[in-house]
């Protein structure tokens, strides 16, 4: 094949798709390869956006920055494909007391939380959730139905006649001053999208990656939102239900696990008092880094080669911004945010 295009991408997962669309929209051309991975991160992952996560409930890193660009983002994506992926459900967070409800009425109405607020109950909401002190809906929120948007992004692609469903071979990567080639295609750049998969070029990076496992479930629960407490329950169509997520370093398969569905069975049963029975389940590793901020950038000694990478937990919401960003980067040289760029790893190459 002999083609020119301004950036050949590595990798179409959610990482690799949102940066696609990015460089598209900004009139570049773009030619993708992904081996097709079915067990990839995102092709297991909930895809969940929430402004408040964790045990302590605290608005998630960059929340300012990264929140307002997510729903339009995709809606945007929607239209050009034709297509819904991104589903706009409240998360439902139970109080754990009352000291947690009388936080969170104070907080409400700080500017710093309020447009994440979108009510407060001060008691239950709803029935077969233990939920005694009530809970916080938060916006925006949802979740993106990422293998939709992979599979309608790579038709689309495929419509472009720009992404070949093979395993890029980084070894014949010819790099000359200011261009790479790679079997007949030529580029200016090539930036590396491939979740766990780091290559020999980006091997000095610290990836952690994080197994996690995710339960179906079939259940007489009737709710309307994402329930998230030590688990999220997310509502699928049929009465089925995604219960998520366990977090495992030191198993890195890909199989659901005896232990993972034990764990997710009981947090689920601590939730949710409905009937259920499991009906099946999925398992990924996540791109996750040492201080849970992207790998993005240049590489240090070939600056044809970047990398877009180490989303973690949270790459829906990371990536319509960070994208964005690096195509200003690549193309305009501006500066990319310290604390996303690899640069900080430099000493370790
Ligand atoms: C159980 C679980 C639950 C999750 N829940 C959420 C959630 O609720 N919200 C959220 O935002 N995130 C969630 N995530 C994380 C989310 O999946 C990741 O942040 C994101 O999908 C990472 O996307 P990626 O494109 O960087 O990597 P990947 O999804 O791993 O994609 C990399 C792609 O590159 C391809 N590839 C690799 N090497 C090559 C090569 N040499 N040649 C060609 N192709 C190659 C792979 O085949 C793959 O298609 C979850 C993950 C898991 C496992």
């Amino acid at each position: 094949m002999n083609k020119k295009v301004d950036f050949i991408i590595v990798g179409q997962g959610l990482a690799g798709s949102v940066l696609a669309h990015v460089l598209l929209k900004n009139g570049k051309t773009v030619h993708v390869f992904d081996k097709i991975e079915p067990h990839s991160s995102s092709m297991v992952a909930a895809g969940l956006y929430n402004p408040i996560t964790g045990r302590k409930m605290v608005k998630t890193w960059n929340a300012d920055k990264l929140f307002p660009l997510i729903e339009s983002f995709y809606h945007e994506i929607e239209s050009l494909l034709k297509c819904q992926f991104l589903h706009r459900v409240n998360i439902y967070r139970p109080f754990v007391n009352m000291a947690e409800q009388n936080d969170w009425q104070a907080k409400s109405t700080d500017p710093e939380f309020e447009s994440y607020v979108e009510s407060i109950s001060l008691g239950p909401s709803y029935d077969c959730v233990v939920n005694p002190f009530g809970g916080i809906s938060l916006r925006p929120s949802g979740y993106v139905d990422i293998p939709c948007f992979l599979e309608f992004t790579r038709s689309y692609l495929k419509e472009l006649n720009s992404i070949t469903p093979e395993l890029f071979d980084e070894s014949l990567i010819k790099v000359d001053s200011g261009s790479v080639e790679y079997r007949g295609i030529s580029a200016y750049k090539v930036v590396f999208c491939t979740g766990i998969n780091l290559g020999t070029l980006f091997d000095f990076l610290p990836l952690r990656p994080v197994k996690g496992e995710i339960l179906e479930i079939s259940s007489s629960l009737s709710v309307d939102a994402i329930i998230n407490r030590g688990v999220f329950v997310l509502p699928k169509i049929d009465c089925k239900y995604r219960v998520g997520a366990t977090y495992n370093w030191k198993d890195l398969s890909v199989n659901m696990t005896d232990k993972g569905t034990s764990y997710l069975k009981e947090k689920f049963e601590n939730l949710v008092t409905a009937n259920y029975k499991v009906v099946g389940g999925k398992a990924g590793i996540r791109p996750t880094t040492p201080d849970r901020k992207p790998f993005i950038g240049i590489h240090p000694s070939i600056p044809e080669i970047g990398i877009f990478n180490g989303f973690g937990t949270k790459g829906v919401s990371l990536t319509p911004y960070y994208a964005n960003q690096l195509y200003r980067v690549l193309e305009f040289g501006e500066e990319l945010d310290s604390e996303v760029n690899i640069s900080r790893f430099f000493s370790l190459s």
